[in-house]
């Protein structure tokens, strides 16, 4: 049985210990939400008051040239292309992820399209689960741009490979459910597509900074993601975009902004891809949040993905085990998979008082969050969750639950 000294021995053990200082977090408070907003890495101050100061205030428009405005979206995609198992010149952080999505998903049913063998497709197959905003996103599309697209909701995992057939034209996929916490195995689902003649869109939501990635290797076709959740980009930071070079000739985005044109200060009146990557973009962005992304990054290059998955797996376990035994008398339910290899970097549990139990918990100082229905969710994020910390929540929230102290007539936030 792990005990509080045990948590304390294995924080003396960390490898990834030291680099918690990299990041700004209040003396106190226990942070188990880095999969909804990361912690603020501290070079980001000194870095925005550079932006701001510097190369806004003193160096005006020059920047866009002489402070890399311009080029910033691809370099911060070669900076984060490590962590995806992307290649050079395959990703671009721009814009925010439903917008990328809705490039990706529109360049994939075009490309469909265009080959005789797919180009009847109709269908669309996600999860009924997946974030709301995917589908919206996908709704969207199929009721404007796609119309006679249909989007297919499927309703559990089981389900999904029967629901790919010879109509399917995309599966779009949310690699780590954020929800649940349930990760897919990209490289067999993306098999099961590309056998059946579709194409596979992934998500990487929650799986970005917080899971060892393969997009090449495991033969994804498109992925978009958030800078601002595991890779601590800052609120609202710019999204990413994966376009394999593979894809490249073929992707086009119906977005077609003058940044994605082949020859931008040619300020032509009709408009020609830029070639490579550059086409997933289409306006100027916003550079000040943009630059706070590279922070972030720079943490990650301190260390390496497997040894933040290890130190993942690590935390949830010991989460899991923890509440299983410290509160186990409590109407308590697991939602995330046991299994490792299903699991990503949050660990969900139900409670029919879940967001007044989570409220309490934020009243005692740690910081989770709440997702309907009934669902309590803590993000374990490996650069700055100590074991320690992971003892001292459970033992908080044991307290609560024994105490019957929280308020379920509490009242909700508009963001839970
Ligand atoms: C967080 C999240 C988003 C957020 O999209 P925005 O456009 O940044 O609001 C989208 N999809 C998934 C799966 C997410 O987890």
């Amino acid at each position: 049985m792990t005990t509080r000294d045990d948590c304390l021995g294995r924080d003396a053990q960390d490898p990834l210990a030291a680099l918690r200082a990299r990041f700004d977090l209040p003396a106190g408070l226990i942070y188990l939400d880095g999969n909804s907003l990361g912690a603020r890495p501290r070079a980001a101050l000194a870095r925005a008051q550079d932006v701001i100061a510097r190369e806004w205030g003193q160096d005006l428009i020059r920047s866009w040239n002489t402070a890399g405005w311009f080029d910033l979206p691809k370099r911060l995609g070669n900076r984060l292309a490590p962590l995806l198992g992307a290649g050079q010149d395959e990703v671009v952080v721009t814009d925010t992820t439903s917008v990328n999505l809705f490039k990706a998903l529109a360049a994939a049913l075009q490309m469909q399209a265009e080959q005789p063998a797919t180009a009847s497709r109709r269908v669309l197959v996600t999860e009924r689960s997946n974030f709301p905003t995917d589908i919206y996103m996908a709704q969207g599309l199929a009721g404007w741009l796609a119309r006679g697209y249909t989007v297919r909701l499927v309703d559990s995992v089981e389900e999904i490979a029967a629901a790919i057939d010879a109509d399917t034209a995309v599966v779009m996929l949310t690699h780590v459910n954020y929800r649940s916490g349930y990760q897919h195995d990209m490289r067999a689902t993306s098999a099961l597509a590309h056998a059946a003649g579709a194409l596979v869109v992934w998500d990487l939501a929650h799986s970005a900074g917080a899971v060892p990635l393969a997009l090449n290797g495991d033969g994804a076709d498109l992925a978009v993601g958030c800078t601002y959740k595991y890779l601590n980009g800052g609120p609202g930071a710019p999204a990413f975009i994966w376009v394999p070079a593979r894809h490249q000739a073929r992707f086009r985005q119906p977005l077609s902004g003058w940044w994605g044109h082949a020859a931008p200060f040619a300020m032509a009146p009709d408009f020609a891809p830029a070639d490579g990557i550059g086409r997933a973009l289409c306006g100027t962005q916003p550079i000040v949040s943009l630059a706070m992304v590279e922070s972030g990054l720079e943490v990650f290059e301190q260390t390496d993905m497997a040894a933040v998955r290890a130190k993942s797996l690590a935390l949830t376990d010991l989460f899991i085990e923890l509440v299983e035994r410290r509160c186990g008398s409590h109407p308590l339910g697991l939602v995330t998979p046991r299994q490792h290899a299903r699991r990503g970097s949050h660990v969900s549990f139900t409670h029919p008082h879940g967001y007044a139990v989570m409220q309490a918990l934020i009243g005692r100082g740690v910081v989770g969050d709440y997702r309907e229905p009934a669902i309590m969710r803590f993000g374990f994020t490996p650069l700055y969750t100590s074991y320690t910390e992971v003892w001292d929540a459970v033992e908080i929230l044991r307290q609560i639950l024994d105490d019957t102290a929280y308020d379920i007539a509490a009242k909700r936030d508009a963001v839970t």
